[in-house]
Formats: structure tokens, C-alpha cells, sequence
């Protein structure tokens, strides 16, 4: 047994979720597992860094193969975590941090309950709107579906162990960090983000959603 921690984080694209993590962990040791997909790569993206990028033929005989700890589909593609490097990681006593979508989150909960799950929530669905059109790295169709499915992952916001906002971004540095050190040290300080006493803030943005 050691002492090594899974982390998940999810948050709806364009929610600042990169560089939250990022910062947080910047100090640390801990693994960013890098996933795979099928999704076409953008312009910032790197193979083998940002994503393992495959075809769905690839994907598909590595679900067959048994290679992935979680995978969904998600926006039309696949999204996997490769289980070999994950499981390797937390066994040599390494924290690892998985940034994914709700669905893989709940699949690896159910598989490793001690897993801490964080959401973090846009301060609304239309600011989301407005942080995906300035970033502009996808076309307004693509950006109209991912606000379109926000709603839907926000209100799974509910079943993870905390949630944070992330309205202003240092704010949201401070308070994940906060979450991880809280939990790395099994202390309860960080109750306050519990996803119950996040309520009202869940509720705010799908209210106005
Ligand atoms: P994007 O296409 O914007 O890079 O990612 C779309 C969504 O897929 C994001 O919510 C991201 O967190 C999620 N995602 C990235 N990698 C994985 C993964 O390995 N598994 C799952 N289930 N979701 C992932």
C-alpha cells in the first residue's frame, strides 16, 4: 500500500480546466495521464502529449484488448485512458491526475473508490459560450454543441466528491489546490467543496442555463 492518489477532474470544455491543472500541479510529481482519441487534432495539440491521437479501428481493438481503464464517447469520438500507464504510476507511489468527461469519471469511481472526483463549473453556461468563441479554436457549430452538452455534464456536477468554480482563475488555483492537499493530508478542511454544500452554486448555473 502507499500513498498514491487518483485524482479526477472534470469540467465542461472551455471551463479553464488546462490551466487550472497546470498550476496546481506544477510543483508536484504527480502523473497527467495523457489520454487517447479519435478526435482530429487542433492546432495546439501535440501527438503523444496532448492526446494519443488513433482511428476508431485503432480505439476500437484497444477496447478488445482490454487497454483502457475508462473510455466514452463523447462529441461523435472516443476518449480512452490508457489503463497500462495509470496503474503503473500509482503503484510506484505516484499521484495521477486524469482530466476527463463524466461519463469515464463514474465508470473509474465505480473501479477505484478512493479516487477524489472534482468538478470544476463555468460561473455560467453563457460566459462558457463567450470563453469558447474567444479561444477560437473550433467553428460555431462545433462551439454551438459544446455548449449545448455543458448542461448535460454540469448537472452530473451533483455525484462528484467536490466542486469548485472557476469564475475567477486564481480563485479556482487556490481552491483545487486546496481540495488536493486537503485530501493527500486526510484532512476535512476541504468539506466545504463537497459537492452537497455546492448546491446552490450547481444549481445557479443550471438555472440559468
Ligand atoms: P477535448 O476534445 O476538448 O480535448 O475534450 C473533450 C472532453 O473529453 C473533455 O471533457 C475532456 O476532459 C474529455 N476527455 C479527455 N480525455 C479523456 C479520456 O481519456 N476519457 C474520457 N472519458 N474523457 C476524456
Amino acid at each position: 500500500m502507499n500513498n498514491a492518489k487518483l485524482f479526477i477532474i472534470s469540467a465542461p470544455s472551455g471551463c479553464g480546466k488546462g490551466t487550472i491543472l497546470s498550476e496546481v500541479f506544477k510543483d508536484s510529481d504527480a502523473y497527467y495521464s495523457v489520454s487517447c482519441t479519435t478526435r482530429k487534432p487542433r492546432e495546439e495539440d501535440t501527438d503523444g502529449i496532448t492526446y494519443h491521437f488513433m482511428t476508431r479501428d485503432e480505439f476500437e481493438s484497444e477496447i478488445k484488448n482490454d487497454g483502457f481503464l475508462e473510455y466514452a464517447e463523447f462529441a461523435d469520438n472516443y476518449y480512452g485512458t490508457p489503463r497500462a500507464a495509470t496503474e503503473k504510476m500509482l503503484e510506484s507511489g505516484r499521484d495521477v491526475v486524469l482530466e476527463i468527461e463524466t461519463q469515464g469519471a463514474f465508470q473509474v469511481k465505480k473501479l477505484m473508490p478512493d479516487a477524489v472526483s472534482v468538478f470544476i463549473l463555468p460561473p455560467s453556461i453563457k460566459e462558457l459560450d463567450r470563453r469558447l468563441h474567444k479561444r477560437g479554436t473550433e467553428d460555431d457549430d462545433t462551439i454551438n454543441k459544446r455548449v449545448s452538452q455543458a448542461s448535460g455534464e454540469i448537472s452530473k456536477a451533483y455525484e462528484y466528491d467536490y466542486v469548485i468554480m472557476n469564475d475567477e482563475l486564481d480563485d479556482a488555483i487556490r481552491d483545487l489546490k486546496f481540495i488536493v492537499d486537503c485530501t493527500k493530508n486526510k484532512n476535512s478542511d476541504a468539506d466545504r467543496f463537497k459537492a452537497v454544500n455546492m448546491k446552490k452554486n450547481i444549481d445557479e448555473v443550471l438555472k440559468n442555463a
